[in-house]
């Protein structure tokens, strides 16, 4: 994670990753201002506005300073707007001007404006074809419930038709007005420079040129979604060959932190890895060639899930896998895992969370602002921490979160995509009972 994070006077954020290789840097840098501070398209369109001229560059210009700069982007997620570089040191300054230009001195031109508005509505529809072919993400807004529906998703993201065909230039200056301030500002960075270097290039280029609020900004919480559906089939309708499946069981933390027990994630890689267990017998059966086990963390909140996902060929298989599945849970029950399922665990499981590993100037910057965004100023774990929380893994520990999983009155969510014009679908009542043999 960040080796410092600073708060100038004004309320100015930077989260500083130093990097030993590469004389490069990697920035991303915005403002307080996504989607869940309009709720409307509108966040989302000003950031498609950055790249359509400035106070300094025509939209041409920008064009060629994209090749003869740095290849400067953009995105927009439910917290913020953001520019983002990846740049040898030797163009560093350059690459801050360019994006500080791009970031702050937008012009609104109308005629740019309305075409903008074609290219948005064709990426709304990207999105949501995109969406539909992933079951895995039809889950996750499925068994959220108050993440409604994946059109109300894409509006939300992208904006109406209807809102997109009357958004002005003045909306754009107000919503600018309204954000681009010194205390939503925030920059991550990722460099093999000193901190004192990069924050007197934040100062130079961003803050000289940011004003400061009159009244201190408000701050949105990260959002986050209970899952909150209660049992029940999501099927999604296609023409593919095959059904993708996937099962997850909901269980309640209640207040416990999982990010930092891997109870569950040693029962879920069990399931994944042992002969007699889940994976291998769906295997043997010759049932799914591609099936896999997972747990969700659900960020803060007090649930989460394991589940199981797989593709087959016909609708009776899914009925089979479940029904290995239901048989390795009755094992897993009966005799819980042994001393050596454990140790094997300990000895493969690579923590993905928060562990160290390599990665590229690119991801970090972009990770580290994510991990601020949820876990604010928390260090990330040393190994010796992480080894300790594997210590808390014992045979009576796994047995408990057997119990408290594997349980038949908790919610059971199943994502079925394939055709079902002939296909015969099993009641959610039916597959639990496939799931939790009695
Ligand atoms: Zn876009």
């Amino acid at each position: 994670m960040y080796n410092k994070i600073y708060k100038f006077p004004n309320g100015a954020t930077i989260i500083y990753k130093k990097r030993k290789s590469n004389k490069a840097t990697a920035i991303n840098a915005g403002f307080y201002c996504g989607h869940q501070y309009a709720n409307n398209g509108l966040p989302h369109f000003f950031e498609h506005m950055f790249f359509k001229g400035t106070t300094k560059r025509s939209m041409e210009q920008i064009i060629d300073d994209r090749s003869a700069i740095t290849f400067l982007n953009a995105y927009t997620n439910n917290d913020l707007v953001c520019v983002t570089f990846y740049q040898s040191n030797k163009r560093l300054e350059q690459s801050f001007e360019f994006a500080s230009d791009v970031l702050l001195n937008s012009t609104f031109d109308a005629e740019k404006l309305s075409n903008e508005v074609k290219v948005v509505q064709e990426e709304k529809i990207r999105y949501i074809d995109n969406s539909r072919k992933s079951h895995m993400v039809m889950h996750e807004m499925y068994i959220k419930k108050n993440f409604k529906s994946l059109e109300t998703q894409a509006d939300r993201i992208f904006g109406t038709d209807d809102f997109l065909n009357t958004i002005t230039p003045k909306d754009l200056e107000n919503y600018r007005d309204e954000h681009f301030v010194t205390d939503k500002f925030i920059i991550s960075v990722t460099t093999n420079l000193s901190f004192s270097k990069i924050k007197k290039l934040v100062k130079k280029y961003f803050l000289n040129h940011i004003k400061t609020p009159e009244t201190p900004s408000t701050i949105l919480p990260v959002e986050v979604y209970e899952i909150d559906r209660e049992s029940g089939v999501n099927l999604v309708q296609n023409n593919d060959k095959g059904y993708k499946a996937v099962i997850t069981i909901k269980m309640d933390a209640d207040g416990h932190n999982y990010r930092y027990d891997y109870n569950l994630d040693c029962l879920s890689d069990s399931l994944g890895d042992r002969k007699d267990l889940y994976h291998y017998e769906v295997r043997r059966q010759g049932l799914a060639y591609s099936c896999r086990t997972g747990v969700d963390y659900n960020n803060f909140k007090n649930t989460l899930w394991i589940g199981v996902d797989f593709t087959t060929s016909s609708i009776e298989n899914i009925s089979k896998i479940l029904s290995v599945l239901g048989d390795s849970i009755q094992i897993l029950k009966k005799d819980g895992l042994s001393q050596e399922d454990i140790d094997l665990f300990k000895e493969n499981y690579i923590i993905s969370r928060d562990t160290r590993r390599p990665s590229s100037h690119k991801d970090l910057v972009y990770d580290n602002l994510l991990k601020y965004l949820r876990y604010g100023e928390e260090k990330a774990k040393t190994a010796k921490q992480i080894e300790k929380f594997y210590d808390k893994i014992t045979k009576e520990s796994i047995m408990e979160n057997i119990t408290k999983c594997f349980n038949k009155d908790n919610d059971v969510h199943i994502t079925i995509m394939g055709d079902f014009t002939n296909a015969q679908v099993k009641t959610i009542e039916e597959y639990k009972q496939l799931v939790f043999k009695n």
